[in-house]
């Protein structure tokens, strides 16, 4: 699919040397891959697009501030550096690092990719990025490595902001990473934890909630990766000492047909291995005759973005889900044996303070004290450029212009006290954090400041009720929030 690490004669003839700033036309075309953070997972991001660009003969490096700093010596004489941003905090990150990076790279065409990459576009071309890349971004990313490489010129972008178009899966190139060893672990209710590998078995999404990110690139479409890329890439990981499989698909329902294809090929290679994964609400419930055979094949936890416990916000989010259908999915997970761990949007326009106590209040009802992060209950609804969350009449009152400082569309709560509280809980969840609190200390806090915030007493609570621990992840799962000191440290 493309020339050698040589570019062709005519090429360099008509291009001279240095047009990159500084980068010798006949010294190998070194690209280098930087994640800025994905939830203590190591990057498949990374990981895939090193696979081609290792085959097409480029040299690659990769870099992963969750873990890494910014090393000099990595960066000098790269001509392509690429960012992978795939979630919000990520994008923050990156946009902090970009200056450091172009002082070390100063010859590097840079490069942002992933799903937020095109919705940040206008900003990130400021910034200076001269290609920018979304949804399935692997051919975009090896086009211009080829270009520059050829013509050792930079030049404007010639891929496409957002390509769909299915692709040719390879087998993830995870040499360049730090040992999963150093990646985020699964804790086990008995204090025992575990080596994670993280796969992907599809990309995108065939729904359209308002608010979901994924939603302004994929537009409703998903893509497989087959299910021996997979194997493939699993196997890799095992040999590396893992000895469970976050599967980081939006929804690992899409299709459930491979979902279980590739949990049986699991089992029957890997039987000691378990494994966790994301799946809607909407499809815990329709799919429920699936879930025994998930628990069969080492189904530990499974994910699910709730979201809220009001009909009318889920409404406006377009979950296609109710507030009771939550209760079903747990007791769904239950029968089936495995344990669910809800995400919530916690704050939104249209949270009241009752309206917050009463997801407190549900999540007792349901025993799922000890299942939620307590980063989950101090989530604020973010909206990024193009969400479909503007689509939706009347929306656009509620928010401010967009800010590029928090790469969103600022707004207000109708009842300052609503926002005094997200602000409240925030700083509680990252000092418990630090402090090592247990959820149902976090969570006996909260109840206690949400009721204050009404001018209320909290009623007890029942000490014997919160729910049995479950196995999670050292690092919680979420798609927004603001990147800590220690994350902006790393460059
Ligand atoms: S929130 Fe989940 S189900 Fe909805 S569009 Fe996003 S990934 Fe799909």
């Amino acid at each position: 699919m493309f020339a050698g690490p040589r570019a062709s004669p005519d090429a360099l003839a008509a291009n001279p040397v240095g047009a990159m700033g500084g980068v010798e036309s006949d010294a190998p075309f070194r690209a280098v891959l930087i994640n800025p953070y994905e939830l203590g997972r190591q990057p498949f991001a990374l990981a895939e697009p090193a696979a081609w660009l290792k085959r097409a003969g480029f040299e690659v490096a990769c870099i992963d501030l969750a873990l890494q700093r910014l090393d000099p010596r990595t960066l000098a004489g790269a001509g392509l550096v690429a960012i992978y941003v795939g979630m919000h905090t990520a994008t923050r990150i990156a946009v902090e690092a970009i200056p450091r990076i172009k002082a070390l790279a100063p010859a590097a065409h840079l490069c942002v990719y992933g799903l937020y990459a095109p919705m940040n576009e206008t900003l990130l071309r400021e910034l200076g990025v001269g290609t920018v890349l979304g949804g399935e971004f692997e051919p975009g990313l090896s086009s211009l490595a080829e270009r520059l490489r050829s013509t050792r010129r930079n030049g404007t972008q010639s891929e496409p902001l957002i390509h769909l178009g299915r692709i040719e899966f390879l087998t993830p190139d995870r040499t360049g990473l730090p040992p999963l060893a150093r990646y985020a672990r699964l804790q086990m209710p008995d204090g025992s934890n575990k080596v994670v590998g993280f796969a992907e078995g599809s990309r995108g999404c065939k729904h359209l909630c308002r608010h979901c990110p994924v939603v302004p690139v994929y537009q409703g479409k998903f893509r497989i990766v087959p299910v021996d890329v997979v194997m493939a890439d699993i196997r890799s990981q095992v040999a590396m000492g893992a000895e469970h499989i976050s599967f980081g698909d939006p929804d690992f329902f899409n299709g459930p047909t491979h979902a279980l294809k590739l949990v049986r090929a699991l089992r029957a290679e890997f039987p000691g291995v378990t494994f966790d994964a994301v799946i809607k609400v909407q499809h815990l419930i329709n799919h429920a005759e699936l879930l025994a055979e998930l628990k069969r094949c080492g189904c530990l936890f499974i994910t699910a973005a709730v979201e809220a416990v009001d009909d009318a916000i889920l409404e406006y989010l377009d979950k296609n889900h109710t507030a009771a259908d939550f209760g079903r999915a747990v007791a769904l997970l239950r029968q089936a044996g495995i344990a669910f761990a809800p995400t919530f949007v916690a704050f939104t326009p249209w949270t009241t303070l009752e309206g917050y106590v009463g997801l407190l209040q549900r999540i007792i009802e349901l025993e799922l004290v000890e299942s939620v992060p307590p980063i989950q209950l101090c989530i604020r609804l973010l909206v990024p450029q193009g969400s479909h969350l503007l689509k939706l009449p009347g929306f656009c009152d509620l928010i401010q212009d967009f800010d590029a400082k928090i790469l969103g569309h600022p707004w207000a709560h109708r009842d300052p006290r609503v926002d005094d509280l997200q602000q409240r809980v925030q700083a509680l969840v990252a000092s418990a954090e630090e402090a090592g609190l247990l959820r149902r200390e976090v969570f006996a806090r909260i109840w206690a400041m949400a009721h204050e915030a009404l001018g209320k007493t909290a009623p007890p609570l029942d000490p014997s009720n919160p729910g049995s621990p479950i196995p999670h992840l050292s690092e919680p799962w979420y798609c927004c929030a603001e990147p800590t000191t220690q994350q902006l440290q790393r460059f």
